[in-house]
């Protein structure tokens, strides 16, 4: 198996129960997610189709940076920009969510800069 399949089941079974939790947290529901090796993204979300995408390279980050990206791309179902309301429910679900941005951004996988 090659490193990059093993990451994307790594993160393909961490998710199902991260979203099961947040999503009654957060009174948000997806249809689908999907993990896939993104360039410059480590995540996104298509707020119309309900579907979230999440970077296969989370795998190699601490486990409280997937969460952080799979809450913010949730809060994107509530806010499609990031507007002041988008930072209001980051910060009423996850007060903790800069840490975990300041992680992601720390040692960068790819020259690109990262969004998500
Ligand atoms: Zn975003």
């Amino acid at each position: 198996m090659l490193v990059e399949d093993w990451y994307r089941e790594q993160i393909k079974k961490a998710v199902p129960p991260l979203l099961a939790r947040w999503q009654l947290l957060m009174g948000v529901r997806v249809e689908r997610f999907f993990v896939q090796r993104m360039k410059t993204k480590w995540g996104s979300c298509n707020h119309k189709g309900r579907a979230i995408r999440l970077n296969t390279q989370l795998a190699k980050k601490p486990p409280e940076c997937l969460e952080y990206i799979g809450v913010h791309e949730l809060a994107h179902l509530l806010e499609p920009t990031h507007s002041a309301r988008f930072t209001g429910y980051m910060d009423q679900f996850m007060p903790g969510w800069r840490l975990s941005r300041d992680e992601l951004n720390r040692a960068p996988l790819a020259e690109e800069n990262w969004r998500y």
